[in-house]
């Protein structure tokens, strides 16, 4: 059976762009449209040219896009004036796209209170507007905004809004699920009825997520004949964001009865890149990765209670919906005290004989009582089990180490505050001091620990840290501050470590001194 042609249009430097704390620079647009085009979705729509400074910036220096047509945004004509000589849509007309997607009113309610226009007007508006992309030789789509609930109020002014825009030429008529308040069934009943009053139409759905149903809702216009779907990476977009094409995706891709029925431009070769993809967007917006997102979270293939990981050990479908790899995603089992011996085991790269587990496991317990954590923290457990083995070469030690923070007030009458640190280390027999400085206390201590570490200072050339974090916590009766620091080295290697202690720089000094012996450890270094 020959599968049907699903369009999938990414609207994440348009609609994503209206999220809350969302600013993307042209830079960053460029470097998502280069990513999305990799993945194989068939429109990137790239902003609104002559809404703003960034938006014409992008327009003005195409994206080398080697598969995805680039679109334009912008709204119907107003009315009164030509399509030409509409300041906002001018822009919009001239700009060097394959397609241009206009928005227009569907729905009387907000023709007449949002626009404040005749009904016939903005028929005209539509019309006029959708002939004029016609003209630019570009590809026109009608995002038909309101539509659900402009079709529910008066289904044959939708309809004819619909109409209007086919005669004059667009290719697409995408229905908007503006508000996001739709649910399913309804969705699925009204494009059905689209579809048949319009049959040679091309229908599309654009639906947002208010309701917590966004992709649910574009499955149930697809199924009822919607060709084309838009959505955003990672769900953003204004309010509850739109429909998640991280998740959408691999429904499509994955999932029956879709999965036999369409074929995408998305290779299942190319979705491996869906979890780089979707990761890639939260390191530009500076944001931390959902990590309980579907397909694409880390904990999405993430098994912490014991009987799991002891059944997926076995066979991995017990508890896997679909294999991690098909969006590029890893299996993960934590060690925790919700954990048997099999998360421990799965945990354990060491070489040669294995730890006692039992012991081990008991060990990681009575440390959770404690406050520490190895949910986020592997390399710290790996070092435990070394540790227990004797297995773990005594790098160095620390003889001792102090911080000061010193506060002044400067010339602008604002406090400024610097961090000294001093380290004294026994390395291979010989007494090392250092001293470093740093803007805040556990900089300090990581610039002094790691300033001259004797013959194993070339081994740490290349570590950072990427990430710190701080949880004060209960622990029995006592308040203990657990420290959970992330490193990267130059070959793209990342690991946790963490430090528990009543005091936050003895937390944070453990987890610094891990993250360091864990990469000695790692890269061989000599005893
Ligand atoms: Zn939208």
């Amino acid at each position: 059976m020959t599968r049907e042609r699903l369009f999938i249009f990414d609207t994440t430097l348009r609609d994503g762009a209206q999220t809350q704390g969302v600013d993307f620079s042209v830079e960053d647009k460029r470097q998502i449209a280069l990513a999305l085009d990799s993945l194989g979705v068939d429109y990137i729509e790239g902003g609104w040219p002559g809404a703003n400074p960034t938006d014409t910036a992008f327009f003005s220096e195409r994206p080398a896009l080697k598969h995805a047509r680039f679109t334009a945004f912008g709204m119907t004509k107003r009315a009164g004036r030509s399509a030409a000589n509409d300041p906002s849509l001018a822009p919009v007309l001239d700009a060097a796209v394959d397609s241009i997607c206009l928005v227009g009113k569907t729905s009387t309610y907000q023709v007449r209170v949002a626009l404040e226009i005749s009904l016939e007007d903005n028929l005209d508006n539509i019309a006029r507007s959708m002939e004029a992309i016609v003209g630019k030789k570009r590809e026109p789509l009608f995002d038909a905004e309101h539509f659900f609930d402009g079709y529910k109020a008066d289904p044959d002014y939708a309809l004819t809004c619909l109409k209007t825009a086919h005669e004059a030429g667009a290719q697409w008529l995408v229905l908007c699920d503006t508000n996001g308040g739709t649910m399913p069934e309804d969705v699925f009943r009204i494009v059905s009825e689209v579809k048949a009053k319009l049959p040679d139409a091309r229908l599309g759905i654009h639906a947002h997520n208010d309701t917590e149903q966004a992709v649910a809702v574009s499955l149930a216009a697809i199924r009822a004949g919607a060709r084309q779907v838009q959505g955003t990476l990672n769900g953003l977009g204004e309010r509850c964001g739109n429909a998640n094409l991280c998740s959408l995706l691999p429904n499509l891709m994955l999932k029956e009865p879709f999965a036999s029925q369409f074929e995408t431009g998305v290779s299942h070769e190319n979705l491996k890149q869906l979890t780089h993809v979707s990761r890639l967007l939260d390191e530009i917006l500076n944001r931390s990765p959902d990590r309980y997102a579907a397909y694409v979270g880390a904990s999405a293939f993430t098994h912490k209670g014991g009987l799991h990981v002891s059944a997926v050990a076995k066979s991995p479908e017990t508890y896997e919906h679909v294999p991690p790899a098909s969006v590029g995603n890893k299996r993960s089992m934590p060690v925790s005290s919700q954990s048997g011996r099999a998360n421990v085991a799965a945990n354990l790269n060491i070489e040669g004989d294995k730890p006692d587990l039992a012991r081990l496991l008991q060990d990681v317990k009575h440390r959770e009582f404690e406050g520490y954590s190895y949910d986020d923290a592997a390399a710290s457990f790996e070092l435990l089990a070394l540790r227990q083995q004797k297995k773990l070469p005594r790098y160095f030690t620390v003889e001792q180490f102090s911080v000061t923070v010193e506060s002044v007030r400067e010339d602008g009458d604002q406090m400024h505050s610097r961090s000294k640190a001093a380290v004294e280390l026994m390395v291979a027999g010989q007494k090392i001091r250092n001293a470093g400085t740093g803007n805040g206390p556990v900089n300090a201590l990581d610039a002094a620990l790691r300033k001259d570490l004797g013959k194993y200072s070339p081994f740490l050339a290349d570590l950072r840290l990427v990430d710190y974090k701080v949880r004060i916590l209960t622990s029995g009766t006592e308040a203990v501050t657990r420290v959970t620091v992330e490193s990267a080295d130059g070959k793209g290697n990342r690991w946790s470590t963490v430090g528990v202690s009543e005091n936050i720089v003895d937390a944070s000094f453990e987890a610094l001194t891990d993250s360091i012996i864990y990469k000695l450890y790692r890269d061989k270094a000599p005893a």
